[in-house]
């Protein structure tokens, strides 16, 4: 079965075709850890995770690389402000990013390289781009001359005047060029600095992930993943520096093959984002829905579609993901070896719709219609129905700890903190420990606040 993906770079959806089988080697744009991430952030992470997943269902390796940006003037201006050291605060978030994404069932990377551990390889990459005279040094500031770089510009198809949209129309007196960017940018005294060939200073955010994804996966690699948002400046500088690096106007498939976006999630049609103040946070969604429920939502637009956040899409997929569950445990499932999956043809069509471009929203619709025949009387249907639901699931990552016969939801979980809550009331407190203890057992951990009961489900 092909697998087909949409590249950005060709506009094209294609045939995905390895560079090597054995290996299929993928980079993603991590996040920037300064604060807690919203959910646009995890839409990136959702869908990176699902791409990975999906391979992983064709390829015996596949190599996945998400870095962490942990050196950023986002991250020292918060540091300033919290007056808390810079590495105080990025071990702080990445420690809440991971835990949150593990908590909508995101597999950690394989590789999670941090930008602060890569300096080295970053000011050998920009000595290389100096060195190919795509690069120059200038008021203490080392700078990409984009003009130097013929394909600048192919993935986010902008020409030069669009590129200078929006940024300022006096060039700063390090720029030779007002579309030129950062490498290498000076550190006050105060601030987070490392020693280099043009002085103490830190690397600019593009450099960080050409120097990562070169060192963990080497290049050309088969997919470079990331928001929409990212195509211009991030995408299309890393891969100026990137092919650059390699050889001046090297094209831009020897950095990587593929280009995978994700579309914006927006918010009563605006897009989400910091500056706009319009932001939903994962940690305060998932005190009021489980992971799945989260996870779920974010799948159910295909992913290049923007998908518009709204309290409806929670509650719809919320009660989706209870139907289903239902259902599914109408069943009783005991010898799923039984069953050859590859020939199931429910799990055929499920997961063609999901090699075709992550074509999520029919998947989701293939394991409703296969749940529909719920009702026969034939026993070995319905096993076949709950071992394609069950592996339907497992790949979509909306059925957790690999527990076939145990489902916990949130209405499950309301019920039990309503319960501890009475129990509370009438001083009963053995019962309420008891209630606390059965949800610890099945990973949720609750917390009473002055707003009430709050839980979360750890991994
Ligand atoms: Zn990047």
């Amino acid at each position: 079965m092909r697998i087909l993906i949409f590249d950005s770079l060709s506009r094209k959806k294609q045939e995905f075709i390895p560079i090597d089988a054995n290996k299929v080697r993928i980079y993603a744009c991590g996040p920037t850890v300064y604060d807690y991430a919203h959910i646009g952030n995890a839409r990136m992470a959702v869908v990176t995770d699902l791409l990975v997943r999906v391979l992983k269902k064709k390829y015996k390796k596949v190599l996945f690389v998400s870095n962490i940006t942990d050196i950023d003037d986002k991250i020292i201006n918060e540091s300033e402000k919290l007056k808390i050291p810079f590495k105080e605060l990025t071990d702080k978030f990445s420690k809440i990013y991971n835990k949150e994404m593990s908590s909508l069932n995101v597999n950690t990377p394989d590789i999670q390289p941090k930008a602060t551990e890569h300096i080295d390889e970053m000011i050998l990459m920009i000595e290389k781009l100096i060195k190919n005279k795509c690069a120059y040094v200038m008021n203490n500031h080392v700078m990409f001359n984009v003009k130097s770089y013929k394909h600048y510009g192919t993935l986010s198809r902008r020409t030069l005047e669009e590129q200078l949209e929006g940024s300022r129309i006096e060039i700063a007196d390090y720029k030779k060029n007002a579309g030129d960017f950062i490498l290498w940018k000076p550190s006050k005294d105060q601030q987070p600095g490392w020693n280099s060939p043009w002085g103490r200073g830190r690397p600019g955010w593009h450099i960080e992930c050409s120097a990562m994804s070169k060192k963990c996966l080497d290049t050309p690699f088969d997919i470079h993943c990331g928001g929409v948002d990212l195509t211009f400046p991030h995408h299309e500088n890393e891969i100026a520096q990137s092919c650059s690096a390699i050889e001046p106007n090297s094209e831009p498939e020897h950095f990587s093959k593929y280009w995978f976006h994700n579309g914006f999630v927006t918010l009563n049609g605006e897009k989400m984002s910091k500056s706009v103040g319009n932001i939903q946070l994962v940690n305060d969604l998932l005190n009021k829905y489980s992971g799945e429920t989260i996870r779920l939502s974010l799948l159910s637009a295909h992913y290049r579609q923007p998908l518009n956040w709204t309290k409806d899409i929670l509650e719809q997929s919320k009660k989706t993901l209870l139907r289903i569950h239902k259902n599914y445990e109408k069943i009783k499932v005991n010898d799923f070896e039984a069953f050859d999956i590859k020939k199931n043809e429910f799990y055929i069509e499920f997961l063609e719709s999901l090699f075709d471009d992550l074509n999520t929203p029919r998947a989701l619709s293939i394991i409703g219609k296969n749940l529909n025949h719920v009702t026969t009387k034939n026993q070995e249907d319905k096993q076949k129905i709950a071992h394609a639901t069950f592996e339907a699931l497992n790949l979509l990552g909306l059925y957790s700890n690999n527990k076939r016969n145990i489902h916990f939801d949130d209405s499950l979980i309301e019920k039990l903190i309503n319960e501890r809550n009475v129990a509370r009331k009438l001083k009963n407190f053995a019962r309420a420990d008891e209630i606390r203890q059965n949800l610890k057992k099945k990973n949720i951990e609750i917390e009473d606040t002055k707003e009430g009961t709050v839980w979360t489900k750890l991994k």
